[in-house]
C-alpha cells in the first residue's frame, strides 16, 4: 500500500502569532509541534487586557473570516464592548474588546489542546537545523532535535529582550519570562538584517485601592458587536471602565525625573511606538498639553488589577508610585507591577518573501513582534498568514498571497516586506487605500470562500457562511426587485423628490439618511429578515455609490505610481501634508510616485497631495 508522509511543522512560541500559526497548520492537516518557553504563557496577553480597535479590530474579522482562533477566544473572555467610531462611517469602524486576562489565556489554551495534530512541547529553542540551504528543524537547549518540514519563528520580544525600570536593566522577554539569547545569536549568525525595536506598559494598579466614585464611568455599548462572526452575544459578565486624567502636577513629576527614565536617559537605542507614547513621550513631546487621558480598564472580573491605558512608562518605580499618586482618583493607588520598558531585537521584514519566508534561508518563515509589528492582532494575522504558505510550501501548493485590494492582512504584509519597518508597525484604517470595501463587517464575505478553498475553514464556519450568503442573497433579491415610484418613495417620507423615474428599493436604500426601517412599508417582505442580515445590507448599500469611484481612484493611483517627482519639489509648501511625512520626503527624496508610497508612514492622503502638486506643476 502505498504511504504518503504527513508533513510536519514546528512553531516556535506560543504567543498571538504561534497559537494562529499552529492552530492554521493543524486546520490544513499538518503534524504541527509548538514548542514554548512557558506551557502556561500560551495566549498571554503582555500589555493591554484588550482585543481589536482601530484597523486591529479588521484585522480580528479577518483572522476569524479564516476561521482563526482570536475572535472566539476573545468573545469567550469579554468584558466590555465597544465599537470604536461608532458615529462614522462602517468602513473605519473597529469592533473592540476589553479582556478578562486569566478567561482568554484559558480559551486559548482549549482552543490549542482541543485541536488534533497539535503536540505542545515545553522547551526553549536555542538553535536551528540546517540542511541543504533550507531550514529542517529546530534544536533546543537541552541539545535534542526535532527535525521538520518548515519552522515558523514567532519569538515576540523575546530575542535578546532586555527591561528597564528607571536605570535598572534586566535579560527579559517579558516581565517573569526568561529571554530568548541563543536563538537571536544564530539569527545573527545567518547574516539576516536585524534590528532593535522598544516598547512599554504601564504600571498595573490594585482595583480596591483606586476611589471609584470620583471617576467618571466608561460603560461598554448597549449592543455589543462580538468580534467573531459566529458568536451572539458575550458570555462573561459585563463591566465598566472609568476615565481620569493627568493634570500638571502628574507632568512637573514626570518632568523632574526625565533623566532617570530608561527611555529618555539614553538607556535604550531601539524606537519605540510613537503612536502608542509613553507618559515620558507625551511631556517630551507634547509640552503644551496640561492634561492626558487615562482609561482605567479591569483586567479581569476577579484579579483585582487595572490597566491604567495610557500612562506607560520606563520610569523608576518610586517615581511611577509618585505621578500615579498625583492623578484623582488614584491618591492612594497601589502598583502591583511597575510599568517597565522592553527592548528586543527584530528581524527586518524586507528580508522576507511575500509569503512570510525568509528568503536566505527557504523553510524558515518568521510572524508577529519578531517582523518588527507591535500587537496581538498583527501578530495573529502574520501567524496564520506564514502557516497557511509554510503548509502549501511543503506540499508544493500554490502560494496563498493577500492582496492590498483584498484585505487588511494583505495591507500589513505588503507594506512589511515592501517597506519595512522604523518604528513597531501597527495597523491602522488609514493603512488601506480601499477601505470602503475593506470593512470588518464584511471581512467573512471578502475571505471566508478563500479559506475554505484551501482547506483552511471548518465545516461549522463553512455552514454557517453559507447559511448567511443565501439570507443576503435573498434580501438583495428582494430589494432590487422591488420597484418604487417618487412620489410613493416621497409620500413614505423619504428624503427624495416627488418626481423623477421609479428606483429599486436598493437604490433608495442608497441614498443618505435612508436606512431599511424607512423601507419597511414600502417593502414588507423586509420585515421578515433577521436584524443582522437587514444591517448587513444596509452596510454595504451606504457605500454601493462609492464603490466604483474607489476602484477608478485605485485604478488611477496605480497609473501615477510611474509618475516621477520633480527633484526640487517643495514637501514643505504642501498643504495637506503632515510636518513628519513633509520631514521624510525631503531627507529620503523619492524619485517616483512608487517610491514615495513605499516610505513608511506614507498614507493615500498624503501620496494625492503629492500627485496634486506634481500635476499642478508645483
Ligand atoms: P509574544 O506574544 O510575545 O509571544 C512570544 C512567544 O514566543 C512566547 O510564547 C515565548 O514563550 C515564545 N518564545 C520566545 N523565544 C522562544 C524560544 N527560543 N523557544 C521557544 N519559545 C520561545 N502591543 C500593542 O499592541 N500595544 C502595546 O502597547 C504593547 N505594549 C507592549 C509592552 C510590553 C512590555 C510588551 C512585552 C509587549 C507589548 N505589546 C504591545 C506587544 C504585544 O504583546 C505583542 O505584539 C504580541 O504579544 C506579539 O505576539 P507574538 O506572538 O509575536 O509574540
Amino acid at each position: 500500500m502505498f504511504h504518503v508522509k504527513q508533513s510536519h511543522i514546528i512553531v516556535v512560541g506560543g504567543g498571538h502569532g504561534g497559537v494562529e500559526a499552529a492552530a492554521a497548520a493543524a486546520r490544513m492537516g499538518v503534524q504541527v509541534s509548538l514548542v514554548t518557553l512557558d506551557i502556561d504563557g500560551i495566549g498571554a496577553m503582555s500589555c493591554n487586557p484588550a482585543i481589536g480597535g482601530l484597523g486591529k479590530g479588521h484585522l480580528v474579522r479577518e483572522v476569524d473570516a479564516l476561521d482563526g482562533i482570536m475572535g472566539i477566544a476573545a468573545d469567550g473572555a469579554g468584558i466590555q464592548y465597544r465599537l470604536l467610531n461608532r458615529r462614522k462611517g462602517p468602513a473605519v469602524q473597529g469592533p473592540r474588546a476589553q479582556m478578562d486576562r486569566q478567561l482568554y489565556r484559558t480559551a486559548v489554551q482549549n482552543a490549542v489542546r482541543g485541536m488534533a495534530g497539535i503536540d505542545v512541547i515545553e522547551g526553549e529553542v536555542a538553535d536551528l537545523l540546517v540542511g541543504n540551504g533550507a531550514a529542517r528543524g529546530v534544536i533546543l537547549a537541552d541539545g535534542s532535535e526535532i527535525p521538520a518540514d518548515a519552522v515558523i519563528l514567532t519569538t515576540g520580544t523575546f530575542l535578546n529582550g532586555v527591561i528597564h525600570i528607571g536605570l535598572e536593566r534586566k535579560a527579559g522577554g517579558r516581565m517573569g519570562s526568561r529571554a530568548s539569547v541563543a536563538l537571536a545569536q544564530r539569527l545573527y549568525d545567518l547574516d539576516l538584517p536585524m534590528g532593535r525595536l522598544k516598547t512599554g506598559t504601564p504600571p498595573r494598579l490594585a482595583s480596591d485601592s483606586i476611589d471609584w466614585s470620583r471617576l467618571e464611568e466608561q460603560p461598554g455599548d448597549d449592543v455589543p458587536v462580538m468580534l467573531s462572526f459566529l458568536s451572539r452575544e458575550p458570555v462573561a459578565r459585563q463591566v465598566s471602565c472609568a476615565i481620569t486624567h493627568t493634570n500638571e502636577g502628574t507632568h512637573d513629576i514626570v518632568r523632574r525625573h526625565l533623566h532617570e527614565s530608561a527611555m529618555y536617559g539614553g538607556q535604550i537605542d531601539g524606537k519605540g511606538p510613537r503612536y502608542c507614547p509613553s507618559i515620558e513621550d507625551k511631556i517630551a513631546r507634547f509640552a503644551d498639553k496640561t492634561s492626558h487621558q487615562i482609561f482605567l480598564e479591569p483586567e479581569g472580573l476577579n484579579c483585582g488589577t487595572v490597566y491604567p491605558n495610557g500612562i506607560s512608562t520606563s520610569l523608576p518605580e518610586a517615581v511611577q508610585l509618585e505621578y500615579v499618586h498625583s492623578i484623582e482618583g488614584l491618591e492612594a493607588a497601589r502598583i502591583v507591577q511597575p510599568g517597565y520598558a522592553i527592548e528586543y531585537d527584530y528581524v527586518d521584514p524586507r528580508a522576507l518573501d511575500r509569503g512570510l519566508q525568509v528568503r536566505a534561508l527557504p523553510g524558515l518563515w518568521l510572524a508577529g513582534q519578531i517582523n518588527g509589528t507591535t500587537g496581538y492582532e498583527e501578530a495573529a494575522a502574520q501567524g496564520l498568514y506564514a502557516a497557511v504558505n509554510a503548509v502549501n510550501a511543503v506540499r508544493w501548493d500554490d502560494p496563498f498571497h493577500l492582496s492590498r485590494t483584498e484585505s487588511y492582512i494583505g495591507v500589513m504584509i505588503d507594506d512589511l516586506i515592501t517597506r519595512g519597518v522604523t518604528e513597531p508597525y501597527r495597523m491602522f484604517t488609514s493603512r488601506a487605500e480601499f477601505r470602503l470595501s475593506l470593512r470588518a463587517d464584511n471581512a467573512d464575505q471578502r475571505l471566508t470562500p478563500k479559506g475554505c478553498r484551501i482547506g483552511l475553514v471548518g465545516q461549522h464556519r463553512a455552514e454557517a457562511f453559507d447559511e448567511k450568503c443565501r439570507r443576503l442573497e435573498a434580501i438583495r433579491s428582494v430589494l432590487h426587485g422591488a420597484r418604487i415610484g417618487a412620489a410613493k418613495a416621497h409620500e413614505a417620507g423619504l428624503p427624495v423628490s416627488e418626481s423623477g423615474p421609479a428606483r429599486s428599493a436598493m437604490d433608495l436604500l442608497a441614498v443618505a439618511n435612508v436606512g431599511i426601517d424607512d423601507l419597511d412599508a414600502l417593502v414588507p417582505e423586509l420585515c421578515g429578515f433577521d436584524d443582522e442580515t437587514r444591517a448587513q445590507v444596509g452596510r454595504e448599500a451606504i457605500y454601493a455609490n462609492y464603490l466604483d469611484r474607489q476602484e477608478t481612484e485605485a485604478a488611477h493611483l496605480r497609473r501615477d505610481e510611474a509618475t516621477v517627482i520633480p527633484a526640487d519639489l517643495d514637501y514643505a509648501m504642501l498643504r495637506g501634508l503632515s510636518h513628519e511625512l513633509s520631514e521624510k520626503l525631503t531627507a529620503t527624496r523619492p524619485d517616483t510616485i512608487a517610491a514615495a508610497a513605499r516610505i513608511e508612514g506614507m498614507t493615500p492622503a498624503a501620496l494625492n497631495v503629492i500627485l496634486l502638486a506634481i500635476r499642478a506643476g508645483r
